[in-house]
């Protein structure tokens, strides 16, 4: 029936609006455009398909699944004593999320922790929402608190609605941690993103077997020679600490600023996941592409800063 609708639309309209028209209809009918890849076709051609966007919830550990839109993560962690969620996504995929949660076989009002990696709304937006139907605390840092406040005092862009606010809750600090059962998660304040950026160390486990975790909150520089410094030294400082990770789980499926070697992030990964044979490694387990990244994104941001002193233009 809607299909009929639209396909007299078509004749209506001409040729250019039938294809607009069908790509955001089915999801089925849409794909990377050619040379982009799945994960990067999320932020790229298909980046307003709300259809396409909408994924289903992968399980990638045992207690981490992901549950966010294509676009933009949202990492879910079971733990003994109910959920923590990484990121929100904004509107319109908040119901998405949720919808996620419970495909997932979890009851969102377990959530107990909502903890925002970053105070731009791609993050941030589902937060009021959830923290509504789940009484969740909602926390982030100071710096990343100031940006959520700040988007409500400014008008929403076209597209992006705010969704229903939330309030300063639970302010993280560097060296915090967030324990839920017998879930612990480190905090680290790793600016250049934001002037925040929270990061996160925490324990996957793959059928028992535990491997090191780590969402870093930020993976690409903003702000010019401010803040590509304070990216580069926060790059430094994860080389140095946090360089051994094995499983590094992130913010985006598609890393523009610097991708993957490899492609994306999660949904590459996650096909290799669900043709893994008895004995193959996880696929997210990969410590060397973890270490070709950081060293990608320091020469990247050298050049950034470079550009930035020189006066051409960057984001
Ligand atoms: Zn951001």
């Amino acid at each position: 029936m809607h299909m009929m609708v639209r396909l007299a639309l078509v004749v209506v309209s001409g040729v250019l609006i039938a294809v607009l028209l069908l790509t955001n209809v089915s999801g089925q009918t849409a794909g990377p455009a050619p040379g982009e890849g799945l994960s990067e076709s999320y932020r790229g051609s298909q980046s307003g398909n709300l259809e396409y966007q909408k994924v289903p919830p992968i399980k990638i550990f045992d207690n981490l699944y992901y549950v966010g839109p294509g676009s933009v993560s949202v990492w879910l962690i079971s733990t003994s004593d109910g959920l923590i969620l990484i990121d929100t996504a904004q509107e319109p995929y908040v119901d998405h999320v949720i919808d996620s949660v419970e495909q997932a076989g979890f009851d969102p009002a377990d959530i107990k922790y909502i903890l925002i990696t970053q105070g731009h709304l791609d993050h941030f937006g589902g937060a009021g929402k959830i923290q509504a139907l789940s009484d969740a605390r909602v926390a982030t840092l100071e710096e990343d608190w100031m940006l959520i406040e700040e988007a409500y005092l400014s008008p929403a862009r076209p597209g992006r609605p705010l969704g229903i606010p939330v309030k300063r809750d639970m302010v993280l600090q560097e060296g915090d941690t967030v324990t839920l059962g017998t879930t612990s998660l480190s905090v680290y304040k790793l600016p250049g993103h934001t002037p925040g950026s929270p990061s996160f160390e925490f324990t996957v486990y793959d059928d028992g077997t535990p491997y090191s975790a780590f969402i870093f909150g930020g993976p690409g520089q903003r702000n010019g020679v401010e803040g590509g410094t304070q990216f580069l030294s926060s790059l430094r400082r994860i080389k140095a600490e946090f360089g051994d990770i094995e499983a590094p789980i992130h913010v985006h499926s598609y890393l523009r600023t610097y991708p993957y070697d490899s492609g994306g992030t999660v949904f590459e990964p996650a096909a290799m996941l669900a043709e893994r044979k008895t004995g193959d490694p996880h696929p997210f387990v990969d410590n060397a592409q973890w270490r070709r990244w950081l060293d990608t994104a320091e020469a990247g941001t050298i050049k950034y800063i470079e550009d930035a002193r020189a006066g051409v233009p960057v984001r």
